[in-house]
């Protein structure tokens, strides 16, 4: 357990006691204690004078120290100093377990305003520099968030649950979208701004570390601390809940985790890669849970986003890349942000290990693989129309037969092959693609894309018709 661990124990400790003894009794006697810091068996407090510590000893001691052993599980003692230094304002219980705020050599996110600093405790026992939390990438920032029409609602709501983190009614969060889009970062920048701006206990956890420590807690039987270390926090970020499905024992306890934490108005933000109505190993009462709050989808960047990615993150660098080859990477890439990142690595690679400028040329030839992909198109929406229009063509339906309902042979052919073709050739998710053909499950459409693979590698004729949908396109496209 951490120091940070300990305190956040001794915070619910006093919560609880609080509440038990009524406002009056617990400011005379408690806040004239500090809390001074932890270990393995002891937690320090210190008083003004002997008289506090000598009336909080006798009547509260045994209190507190069965109720930390409830809430932690183990037992811990106290011990009771005086502490000797010039009078001043001593801050109630819960203040003097805030840590000093980050000091302004840190890239500290710019607050909006409504937040207010406050000024840092005067804490001479375990007075640290606040530190970067240990579970988040320091650069996973809104700062560093480009956002561009595809974001933009998601990443508004990040910033309103940062600045109010548990009170909006955007509780809980779920960021659902395609790999490499940026969920993972939008939700790290909310727990990097909540980190800095305040001095709440975070957690960001991916599902996998979350569910491998769950199985380990049950083989070691020490259940009760996981629930408590979930339980007893002011922020909970888990990435990649997908991850869960058909986990049914990880399931069940994070419904009671959502719940404890939800009912005293804690934040909770989760991600995934398809919405929650296709979570379906997933318990209806859990999946109702997660979807109980905000959810928002991350869409592929379109080209301007993509343009000012680039940008951004090529001042990270110091080498120069000139404007048409950033335009060359911006429209060739369009898979996702991951991908970017990559091709743009790969080019200033090349460019400091080599110490060449990146010309077009240099370009094409180091992004090979990149650029070899389909033609990219710059609006997402109009090339799945076009292959809606040539496959139906092709095989004599209408499109909306390819969109509807029907399932007869030949239109289920012709429909599957218009899913992988869209797949191919535009940017659209499974999920995506599976509501633009009738609503249908994104399996549906993996299943139609593996279909389609499998005979193409033995049917030249299918291949045949595909290339000609594809010249089809490729024309209009064009045109
Ligand atoms: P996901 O979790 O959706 O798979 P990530 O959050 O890991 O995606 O994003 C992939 C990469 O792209 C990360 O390095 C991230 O910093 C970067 N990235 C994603 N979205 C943006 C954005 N809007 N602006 C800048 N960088 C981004
Ligand atoms: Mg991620």
């Amino acid at each position: 357990m951490t120091n940070g661990d300990y305190q956040m124990y001794w915070q619910e400790a006093m919560r609880q006691i609080r509440e038990e003894v009524g406002e009056n009794e617990f400011s005379f006697w408690f806040s004239q204690m500090e809390y001074i810091g932890a270990t393995d068996t002891e937690i320090g407090l210190s008083f003004p004078s002997s008289f506090y510590r000598d009336m909080v000893k006798s009547r509260y001691k045994t209190r507190i120290e069965n109720k930390l052993k409830t809430i932690m599980g183990k037992a811990v003692s106290l011990s009771f100093e005086i502490m000797t230094r010039p009078p001043v304002r001593t801050p109630p219980v819960s203040d003097t377990m805030r840590m000093p705020l980050a000091p302004d050599t840190h890239s500290v996110p710019s607050a909006p305003s409504t937040i207010e600093r406050r000024p840092p405790q005067l804490m001479p026992q375990i007075a640290a520099v606040k530190q970067p939390h240990s579970q988040l990438r320091g650069d996973y920032t809104f700062e560093r968030y480009v956002i561009g029409e595809n974001n933009n609602f998601a990443a508004n709501a990040a910033k309103a649950i940062s600045l109010n983190p548990g009170t909006t009614k955007y509780n809980p969060f779920l960021i659902y979208g395609g790999v490499g889009l940026g969920k993972t970062h939008l939700m790290q920048a909310i727990g990097n701004y909540i980190h800095w701006h305040n001095d709440c206990k975070i957690i960001y956890i991916s599902a996998e570390s979350f569910l491998n420590e769950f199985v380990d807690c049950i083989q070691k039987n020490s259940m009760p601390a996981f629930r408590n270390k979930y339980r007893f926090i002011d922020v909970l970020l888990i990435d990649d809940i997908q991850f869960l499905q058909d986990k049914a024992g990880i399931q069940n306890e994070l419904f009671y985790i959502f719940n404890a934490l939800y009912d005293t108005k804690k934040q909770i933000v989760f991600t995934c890669d398809r919405p929650v109505s296709e979570l379906k190993q997933f318990s209806d009462r859990l999946r109702s849970r997660v979807g109980l709050g905000l959810t928002v989808d991350l869409q592929p960047p379109n080209y301007e986003t993509r343009y000012a990615i680039l940008k951004a993150k090529l001042q990270e660098h110091s080498v120069v890349i000139p404007e048409e080859v950033i335009s060359l990477v911006a429209q060739s890439v369009a898979t996702n942000i991951r991908d970017l990142e990559g091709a743009l690595t790969t080019l200033v690679g090349y460019a400091e290990l080599v110490g060449k400028p990146i010309t077009i040329a240099v370009a094409r030839q180091q992004l090979k693989g990149v650029l070899a992909s389909p033609a990219p198109v710059s609006t997402p929406h109009a090339p799945v129309e076009l292959v809606i229009q040539a496959v139906s063509a092709c095989f004599s339906f209408s499109p909306d037969e390819l969109r509807g309902a029907k399932r007869s042979r030949k239109i289920v052919e012709a429909r599957q092959i218009a899913m992988y073709l869209t797949k191919e050739i535009t940017e659209y998710t499974n999920t995506e693609i599976g509501q633009i053909f009738g609503g249908r499950e994104h399996s549906t459409v993996m299943h139609a894309c593996q279909r389609v693979e499998e005979q193409l590698r033995s049917n030249p004729q299918l291949e045949a018709s595909i290339e000609k949908i594809k010249t089809d396109i490729a024309m209009n496209v064009a045109g």
